[in-house]
Protein backbone atom coordinates (compact mmCIF):
# COMPACT_ATOMS: atom_id res chain seq x y z
CA UNK A 1 0.00 0.00 0.00
CA UNK A 2 1.20 3.61 -1.19
CA UNK A 3 2.12 5.44 2.07
CA UNK A 4 -0.01 8.61 3.08
CA UNK A 5 1.48 11.53 4.68
CA UNK A 6 -0.35 13.85 6.81
CA UNK A 7 1.06 16.75 5.20
CA UNK A 8 2.83 17.48 1.64
CA UNK A 9 4.72 20.65 1.26
CA UNK A 10 5.14 21.82 -1.96
CA UNK A 11 7.66 24.35 -2.45
CA UNK A 12 10.85 24.90 0.05
CA UNK A 13 10.36 28.39 -0.32
CA UNK A 14 10.52 29.98 3.28
CA UNK A 15 6.55 29.43 4.26
CA UNK A 16 6.85 25.85 3.19
CA UNK A 17 10.04 25.34 5.59
CA UNK A 18 8.35 27.27 8.46
CA UNK A 19 5.02 24.70 7.92
CA UNK A 20 7.59 22.04 7.83
CA UNK A 21 8.81 23.23 11.40
CA UNK A 22 5.59 23.73 13.40
CA UNK A 23 4.01 19.90 11.48
CA UNK A 24 7.28 18.24 12.54
CA UNK A 25 7.04 19.48 16.11
CA UNK A 26 3.63 18.52 16.09
CA UNK A 27 4.40 14.62 15.46
CA UNK A 28 2.54 14.77 11.83
CA UNK A 29 4.38 12.95 9.17
CA UNK A 30 5.50 15.68 6.14
CA UNK A 31 6.70 15.32 2.93
CA UNK A 32 8.69 18.51 1.32
CA UNK A 33 8.87 18.38 -2.57
CA UNK A 34 10.66 21.15 -3.77
CA UNK A 35 11.65 21.92 -7.95
CA UNK A 36 14.45 23.62 -7.33
CA UNK A 37 16.50 25.27 -4.59
CA UNK A 38 15.73 25.20 -0.86
CA UNK A 39 15.09 29.01 -0.06
CA UNK A 40 12.52 29.49 -3.68
CA UNK A 41 13.22 33.34 -4.19
CA UNK A 42 15.48 33.83 -1.64
CA UNK A 43 18.45 31.98 -3.35
CA UNK A 44 17.66 35.78 -5.66
CA UNK A 45 18.21 38.00 -3.21
CA UNK A 46 21.87 39.24 -2.56
CA UNK A 47 20.93 40.45 1.08
CA UNK A 48 18.05 40.19 3.26
CA UNK A 49 17.92 43.23 5.98
CA UNK A 50 13.70 43.05 7.19
CA UNK A 51 14.10 39.39 8.40
CA UNK A 52 13.81 39.84 12.32
CA UNK A 53 16.82 39.09 13.76
CA UNK A 54 19.13 39.26 11.70
CA UNK A 55 19.98 42.70 10.83
CA UNK A 56 21.74 41.51 7.69
CA UNK A 57 22.12 38.02 6.37
CA UNK A 58 22.42 37.01 2.54
CA UNK A 59 19.35 35.11 1.35
CA UNK A 60 21.29 32.09 0.51
CA UNK A 61 22.66 32.09 4.43
CA UNK A 62 18.96 32.63 5.07
CA UNK A 63 17.67 29.76 2.83
CA UNK A 64 20.32 27.38 4.22
CA UNK A 65 19.52 28.02 7.67
CA UNK A 66 15.74 27.42 7.72
CA UNK A 67 16.47 24.16 5.62
CA UNK A 68 19.17 22.77 8.40
CA UNK A 69 16.10 23.48 10.99
CA UNK A 70 13.54 21.51 9.40
CA UNK A 71 16.38 18.74 9.23
CA UNK A 72 17.23 18.54 12.27
CA UNK A 73 13.67 17.66 13.01
CA UNK A 74 14.09 14.46 10.38
CA UNK A 75 11.65 16.64 7.91
CA UNK A 76 11.83 14.16 4.43
CA UNK A 77 12.54 15.94 1.27
CA UNK A 78 11.77 15.53 -2.79
CA UNK A 79 13.61 16.84 -5.20
CA UNK A 80 11.32 17.05 -8.11
CA UNK A 81 8.94 18.87 -10.20
CA UNK A 82 5.19 18.24 -9.21
CA UNK A 83 3.03 18.01 -12.59
CA UNK A 84 -0.48 17.05 -11.56
CA UNK A 85 -1.65 17.65 -8.23
CA UNK A 86 -5.49 16.72 -7.40
CA UNK A 87 -7.30 19.18 -4.15
CA UNK A 88 -10.85 17.92 -4.70
CA UNK A 89 -10.26 14.34 -2.69
CA UNK A 90 -10.30 13.02 0.72
CA UNK A 91 -6.41 11.78 -0.33
CA UNK A 92 -4.78 14.21 -1.85
CA UNK A 93 -2.32 13.17 -5.06
CA UNK A 94 0.93 14.77 -5.90
CA UNK A 95 2.40 13.56 -9.47
CA UNK A 96 5.82 14.35 -9.96
CA UNK A 97 7.95 13.57 -12.59
CA UNK A 98 9.44 10.76 -11.24
CA UNK A 99 7.02 9.86 -8.36
CA UNK A 100 3.54 9.90 -7.17
CA UNK A 101 2.57 10.78 -3.62
CA UNK A 102 -0.16 10.42 -1.51
CA UNK A 103 -1.06 12.70 1.71
CA UNK A 104 -3.60 13.66 4.02
CA UNK A 105 -3.50 17.96 3.71
CA UNK A 106 -1.22 20.00 1.11
CA UNK A 107 0.06 22.87 1.66
CA UNK A 108 0.77 24.91 -1.26
CA UNK A 109 3.79 26.58 -1.58
CA UNK A 110 4.71 26.48 -5.10
CA UNK A 111 5.41 30.78 -4.83
CA UNK A 112 5.68 32.90 -7.89
CA UNK A 113 7.84 32.93 -11.20
CA UNK A 114 9.53 35.64 -13.06
CA UNK A 115 7.47 38.06 -14.88
CA UNK A 116 8.87 38.64 -18.38
CA UNK A 117 9.08 41.38 -20.82
CA UNK A 118 7.03 39.33 -23.37
CA UNK A 119 9.48 41.09 -26.43
CA UNK A 120 10.18 39.44 -29.03
CA UNK A 121 13.63 37.78 -29.29
CA UNK A 122 13.65 37.95 -25.06
CA UNK A 123 14.15 34.24 -24.66
CA UNK A 124 16.65 34.10 -27.35
CA UNK A 125 19.17 36.12 -25.54
CA UNK A 126 18.55 34.26 -21.86
CA UNK A 127 21.94 33.62 -20.66
CA UNK A 128 23.03 35.89 -23.52
CA UNK A 129 22.87 39.22 -22.08
CA UNK A 130 19.43 38.83 -20.30
CA UNK A 131 19.39 37.40 -16.73
CA UNK A 132 16.18 37.10 -14.33
CA UNK A 133 18.28 36.87 -11.19
CA UNK A 134 20.83 39.54 -10.08
CA UNK A 135 22.39 37.66 -7.58
CA UNK A 136 22.98 34.87 -10.00
CA UNK A 137 24.73 36.46 -12.75
CA UNK A 138 25.52 39.76 -12.00
CA UNK A 139 29.27 38.53 -11.35
CA UNK A 140 29.31 37.91 -14.99
CA UNK A 141 29.20 41.30 -15.81
CA UNK A 142 31.74 43.30 -13.74
CA UNK A 143 32.92 46.28 -15.16
CA UNK A 144 30.79 46.46 -17.96
CA UNK A 145 27.32 47.98 -18.83
CA UNK A 146 23.92 47.25 -17.66
CA UNK A 147 20.17 48.02 -17.45
CA UNK A 148 17.64 47.01 -14.97
CA UNK A 149 14.05 47.12 -15.87
CA UNK A 150 11.48 47.38 -12.87
CA UNK A 151 10.53 49.74 -9.89
CA UNK A 152 10.23 47.58 -7.08
CA UNK A 153 12.64 46.14 -4.18
CA UNK A 154 13.70 43.58 -6.27
CA UNK A 155 14.81 46.13 -8.70
CA UNK A 156 16.34 48.44 -6.55
CA UNK A 157 17.98 46.24 -4.39
CA UNK A 158 19.61 44.71 -7.87
CA UNK A 159 20.51 47.73 -8.88
CA UNK A 160 22.50 49.06 -6.21
CA UNK A 161 24.22 45.09 -5.97
CA UNK A 162 25.51 45.90 -9.63
CA UNK A 163 26.56 49.18 -9.33
CA UNK A 164 29.34 47.78 -6.68
CA UNK A 165 30.18 45.73 -9.99
CA UNK A 166 29.39 47.00 -13.54
CA UNK A 167 31.01 49.93 -14.42
CA UNK A 168 27.68 51.80 -15.66
CA UNK A 169 24.18 50.77 -14.95
CA UNK A 170 20.69 52.33 -15.88
CA UNK A 171 17.71 51.49 -13.84
CA UNK A 172 14.37 51.97 -16.08
CA UNK A 173 11.19 52.27 -14.78
CA UNK A 174 7.68 52.76 -16.21
CA UNK A 175 6.87 55.26 -14.00
CA UNK A 176 8.27 58.19 -12.47
CA UNK A 177 7.30 57.52 -9.11
CA UNK A 178 9.22 53.41 -7.71
CA UNK A 179 7.37 50.62 -5.82
CA UNK A 180 10.18 49.82 -3.83
CA UNK A 181 11.44 50.91 -0.29
CA UNK A 182 12.25 54.92 0.13
CA UNK A 183 15.52 53.37 2.04
CA UNK A 184 16.77 51.86 -0.98
CA UNK A 185 15.98 54.50 -3.46
CA UNK A 186 17.81 56.90 -1.60
CA UNK A 187 20.78 54.39 -1.38
CA UNK A 188 20.63 54.35 -5.36
CA UNK A 189 20.19 58.26 -5.80
CA UNK A 190 23.68 58.11 -4.03
CA UNK A 191 25.37 56.46 -6.53
CA UNK A 192 27.21 57.93 -9.42
CA UNK A 193 27.55 55.62 -12.28
CA UNK A 194 23.52 54.72 -11.84
CA UNK A 195 21.49 56.57 -14.39
CA UNK A 196 17.78 56.40 -13.63
CA UNK A 197 15.26 56.25 -16.87
CA UNK A 198 12.03 57.26 -15.76
CA UNK A 199 8.77 56.83 -17.49
CA UNK A 200 9.70 54.83 -19.89
CA UNK A 201 10.24 51.39 -21.49
CA UNK A 202 12.13 48.86 -23.19
CA UNK A 203 10.31 48.97 -26.78
CA UNK A 204 13.06 46.42 -28.56
CA UNK A 205 16.00 43.97 -27.91
CA UNK A 206 18.71 44.06 -30.17
CA UNK A 207 21.90 42.07 -30.78
CA UNK A 208 23.25 39.14 -33.10
CA UNK A 209 23.81 36.10 -30.28
CA UNK A 210 24.29 38.38 -27.50
CA UNK A 211 22.29 41.15 -26.45
CA UNK A 212 23.94 44.49 -27.32
CA UNK A 213 21.54 47.25 -27.09
CA UNK A 214 18.07 48.42 -26.29
CA UNK A 215 15.69 51.02 -27.70
CA UNK A 216 13.83 52.71 -24.91
CA UNK A 217 10.65 54.88 -25.34
CA UNK A 218 10.17 57.81 -23.07
CA UNK A 219 6.31 57.93 -22.58
CA UNK A 220 6.16 61.34 -22.02
CA UNK A 221 8.31 62.27 -25.25
CA UNK A 222 7.16 59.55 -27.47
CA UNK A 223 11.11 59.50 -28.27
CA UNK A 224 13.24 56.15 -28.52
CA UNK A 225 16.58 55.98 -28.02
CA UNK A 226 19.13 53.21 -27.75
CA UNK A 227 21.42 52.40 -25.10
CA UNK A 228 24.78 49.76 -25.63
CA UNK A 229 25.24 47.40 -23.07
CA UNK A 230 26.13 43.88 -22.12
CA UNK A 231 23.34 42.99 -19.92
CA UNK A 232 19.84 43.25 -18.92
CA UNK A 233 18.03 42.15 -15.71
CA UNK A 234 14.71 41.72 -16.25
CA UNK A 235 12.89 42.42 -12.19
CA UNK A 236 9.38 43.30 -13.15
CA UNK A 237 8.01 41.18 -10.26
CA UNK A 238 6.47 37.37 -10.58
CA UNK A 239 3.54 35.69 -11.35
CA UNK A 240 1.67 33.02 -9.29
CA UNK A 241 2.37 29.12 -10.49
CA UNK A 242 -1.52 27.61 -10.15
CA UNK A 243 -0.74 25.82 -13.52
CA UNK A 244 0.07 22.00 -12.37
CA UNK A 245 -3.55 22.37 -9.93
CA UNK A 246 -6.01 20.21 -10.70
CA UNK A 247 -9.26 21.17 -9.29
CA UNK A 248 -11.84 24.62 -9.69
CA UNK A 249 -9.21 26.10 -6.76
CA UNK A 250 -10.35 29.36 -5.90
CA UNK A 251 -8.46 32.49 -7.64
CA UNK A 252 -7.98 35.78 -7.56
CA UNK A 253 -8.95 38.01 -10.37
CA UNK A 254 -4.91 38.12 -10.81
CA UNK A 255 -4.99 34.26 -10.29
CA UNK A 256 -3.73 34.31 -7.15
CA UNK A 257 -5.23 31.43 -4.36
CA UNK A 258 -7.43 32.75 -1.87
CA UNK A 259 -7.67 31.65 1.66
CA UNK A 260 -9.25 32.87 4.49
CA UNK A 261 -7.28 33.63 7.73
CA UNK A 262 -6.02 30.04 8.32
CA UNK A 263 -4.98 29.88 4.66
CA UNK A 264 -7.63 27.51 3.95
CA UNK A 265 -8.82 27.25 0.34
CA UNK A 266 -11.81 26.36 -0.91
CA UNK A 267 -11.01 22.87 -0.46
CA UNK A 268 -11.02 20.88 2.59
CA UNK A 269 -7.51 20.18 3.90
CA UNK A 270 -5.57 22.06 1.19
CA UNK A 271 -3.91 25.44 2.53
CA UNK A 272 -1.99 28.27 0.28
CA UNK A 273 1.15 29.98 1.91
CA UNK A 274 3.09 32.88 0.95
CA UNK A 275 3.59 34.59 -2.24
CA UNK A 276 0.87 32.09 -4.37
CA UNK A 277 -1.42 33.04 -2.06
CA UNK A 278 -3.71 36.39 -2.04
CA UNK A 279 -1.91 38.70 0.38
CA UNK A 280 -1.48 42.06 1.04
CA UNK A 281 2.17 41.84 1.41
CA UNK A 282 4.51 39.36 0.39
CA UNK A 283 7.85 39.17 2.22
CA UNK A 284 9.57 36.37 4.06
CA UNK A 285 8.58 36.86 7.50
CA UNK A 286 4.72 37.01 6.00
CA UNK A 287 5.65 33.95 4.33
CA UNK A 288 6.65 32.40 7.48
CA UNK A 289 3.83 33.49 9.49
CA UNK A 290 1.34 32.09 6.86
CA UNK A 291 3.28 28.65 6.89
CA UNK A 292 3.10 28.35 10.72
CA UNK A 293 -0.93 29.20 10.50
CA UNK A 294 -1.15 26.87 7.74
CA UNK A 295 1.16 23.91 9.79
CA UNK A 296 -1.40 24.11 12.70
CA UNK A 297 -4.47 24.38 10.87
CA UNK A 298 -3.51 21.11 8.78
CA UNK A 299 -2.59 19.42 12.12
CA UNK A 300 -6.16 20.18 13.84
CA UNK A 301 -7.96 19.10 11.28
CA UNK A 302 -5.90 16.01 10.59
CA UNK A 303 -6.84 15.33 14.18
CA UNK A 304 -10.69 15.99 13.40
CA UNK A 305 -10.82 13.08 10.65
CA UNK A 306 -8.55 10.79 11.95
CA UNK A 307 -11.28 10.76 14.99
CA UNK A 308 -14.22 10.50 13.13
CA UNK A 309 -12.89 7.62 10.69
CA UNK A 310 -12.45 6.29 13.85
CA UNK A 311 -16.18 6.30 15.01
P1 LIG B 1 6.86 44.20 -7.56
O1 LIG B 1 6.91 44.82 -6.21
O2 LIG B 1 5.60 43.60 -8.06
O3 LIG B 1 7.38 45.29 -8.58
C1 LIG B 1 7.41 45.02 -9.96
C2 LIG B 1 7.91 46.27 -10.65
O4 LIG B 1 8.04 45.98 -12.04
C3 LIG B 1 6.95 47.44 -10.50
O5 LIG B 1 7.68 48.61 -10.32
C4 LIG B 1 6.22 47.46 -11.85
O6 LIG B 1 5.87 48.74 -12.29
C5 LIG B 1 7.25 46.89 -12.79
N1 LIG B 1 6.65 46.16 -13.89
C6 LIG B 1 5.71 45.17 -13.83
N2 LIG B 1 5.42 44.71 -15.07
C7 LIG B 1 6.21 45.40 -15.92
C8 LIG B 1 6.37 45.38 -17.32
N3 LIG B 1 5.71 44.52 -18.10
N4 LIG B 1 7.25 46.25 -17.87
C9 LIG B 1 7.95 47.11 -17.10
N5 LIG B 1 7.84 47.18 -15.75
C10 LIG B 1 6.98 46.33 -15.17
O7 LIG B 1 7.95 43.00 -7.70
P2 LIG B 1 9.34 42.75 -6.92
O8 LIG B 1 10.16 43.97 -6.90
O9 LIG B 1 9.91 41.51 -7.51
O10 LIG B 1 8.86 42.43 -5.45
C11 LIG B 1 7.92 41.37 -5.20
C12 LIG B 1 7.59 41.35 -3.71
O11 LIG B 1 8.73 40.96 -2.98
C13 LIG B 1 7.21 42.74 -3.19
O12 LIG B 1 6.22 42.59 -2.22
C14 LIG B 1 8.48 43.25 -2.59
O13 LIG B 1 8.31 44.21 -1.56
C15 LIG B 1 9.07 41.97 -2.05
N6 LIG B 1 10.54 42.09 -1.95
C16 LIG B 1 11.02 42.51 -0.77
C17 LIG B 1 12.37 42.65 -0.62
C18 LIG B 1 12.87 43.10 0.68
O14 LIG B 1 12.08 43.62 1.46
N7 LIG B 1 14.15 42.96 0.99
C19 LIG B 1 13.26 42.38 -1.67
C20 LIG B 1 12.73 41.99 -2.88
C21 LIG B 1 11.35 41.85 -3.02
P3 LIG B 1 4.73 49.59 -11.53
O15 LIG B 1 5.33 50.06 -10.25
O16 LIG B 1 4.43 50.67 -12.49
O17 LIG B 1 3.58 48.64 -11.35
Amino acid sequence: MEKIYDIAILGAGPGGMTAAIYARRAGLDVLVIEKGLVGGALNATYEVANYTGFEKISGKELAERMYNHTKSLNTEYIFDEVKKVTVDSEIKIIECFKGKYLARTLILGFGASVRKLNLENERSFVGRGISYCATCDGKLFEDKTVAIVGGGNTALEDCFFLSNLAKKVYLIHRREEFRGDAILIEQIKQKENIELVLNSYISKLVGDGNLQSIDVTDKVTNKTKKINLDGLFVCIGRGPDTGMIDGDIKLSENGYIETDEYMRTNFEGVYAIGDIRCTPLRQIVTACSDGAIAATKAFEYIKITKASQKK
